[in-house]
């Protein structure tokens, strides 16, 4: 290390991983630890497109890898087909946000468990709320500030108004791009008074971030894919799986233009249309 330009003190991945996998500071951690639940880190190269999404879903918690469901599927096909080689996939939340779900009387509804031959409580995905987010938002901060992307992708409209603090209308700003600043990337290692040795202390009123280390992002909001899958048919969304598509292939290009400017080279671009993400859509 160069000493003139002082200690680094970022951690690894698997170190910020580490520090907050047991988390229980929201009650989305304290539901993941109760349930047994994956905690789910990111996941993927630095320096690419980061994707951040809402949270984890059923089959992320189950796995503890984001993005593997169905619209999981959906992300990493286009990404696959845009020839998007280092990317980046996390989430604002790392613990799953669901909740039983209620018919209009108040009953809670069930689901037919096939095979075990038992009703069991339908539990649904909920957006986690403002104060759960903002819970998250340390951890996301460090991540973002240890991948370094060249650009962030937000999907869905929680995502976006989570990352920019600005009110998104995601069927405005779905494709656009935007500045953002992650303040308080990373956070200063104090000498602990006991054993007098530097350490970072993760939880509790030493997570003071660092003002200098804020640093401006280029970031595309973006339609969630599950978002489009569900919507094909709203008459108030014009198309949104040519929506999210488009927004793709602007991401594509940027990190296109990136690679050509730093390394002289630039990929081929992969081909997509709309019936190859419908295909997927389709599936199962
Ligand atoms: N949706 C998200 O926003 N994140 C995931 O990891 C999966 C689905």
């Amino acid at each position: 290390m160069d000493p003139s330009s002082g200690p680094d003190y970022r951690k690894s991945l698997p170190v910020l991983k580490n520090d907050w996998q047991d988390c229980t500071a929201c009650e989305l951690g304290q539901r993941r630890d109760q349930v047994g639940g994956n905690f789910v880190f990111g996941e993927g190269f630095p320096r690419g497109i980061m994707f951040i999404g809402e949270g984890p879903g059923r089959d992320e918690e189950k796995e503890g890898r984001p993005f593997i469901g169905k619209s999981g599927r959906i992300l990493r096909h286009v990404i696959a087909r845009l020839n998007i080689e280092r990317y980046y996939i996390t989430n604002i939340v790392s613990c799953r946000s669901c909740g039983q779900a209620y018919d209009t009387e108040g009953n809670p509804k069930t689901r037919w468990d096939r095979r075990r031959g038992v009703h069991i409580p339908l539990i649904l995905d909920r957006p986690p709320t403002p104060v759960q987010m903002a819970t998250c938002m340390p951890r996301l901060y460090e991540e973002i500030y240890l991948v370094d992307p060249i650009l962030i992708v937000a999907l869905g409209a929680e995502a976006s108004k989570a990352l920019s603090r600005r009110a998104i209308t995601i069927s405005r700003d779905s494709g656009t791009t935007m500045k953002i600043t992650v303040p308080g990337a990373g956070y200063r290692p104090v000498l602990t008074e006991k054993r007098q040795v530097w350490a970072r202390k993760v939880r509790g009123q030493l997570r003071t971030p660092v003002a200098q280390n804020e640093v401006e992002y280029l970031m595309v909001p973006l339609i969630h894919p599950a978002f489009a899958l569900r919507n094909q048919s709203d008459q108030r969304w014009k198309n949104p799986v040519q929506i999210f598509v488009e927004g793709m292939k602007l991401a594509a290009e940027i990190y296109y233009r990136y690679v050509l400017e730093v390394f002289g080279d630039r990929p081929n671009i992969g081909m997509l249309t709309e019936n190859d993400v419908l295909e997927v859509m389709q599936e199962d």
